[in-house]
């Protein structure tokens, strides 16, 4: 066990969600985190995966300014 689905939540990211979701794995809430060498929205508190992204060209960072 080497934990590479570990994700490290010290790593930049940008949050997703404008409000605070409920995260199904801890129950926690957070608003969603894309961290910057990955294309899914993480919990922020629990670091779990909510969903992935596909791989697309339509993806456009410059929207996620803060
Ligand atoms: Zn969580």
């Amino acid at each position: 066990m080497n934990g590479s689905n570990v994700i490290d939540l010290s790593r930049r990211y940008v949050r997703f969600y404008a409000t605070h979701i409920e995260c199904d794995f801890c129950g926690e809430l957070s608003r969603g985190r894309i961290y910057d060498s990955m294309q899914a929205v993480v919990c922020g508190s629990c670091g779990g995966v909510w969903w992935t992204f596909e791989h697309s060209d339509e993806w456009h960072e410059e929207t996620w300014d803060g």
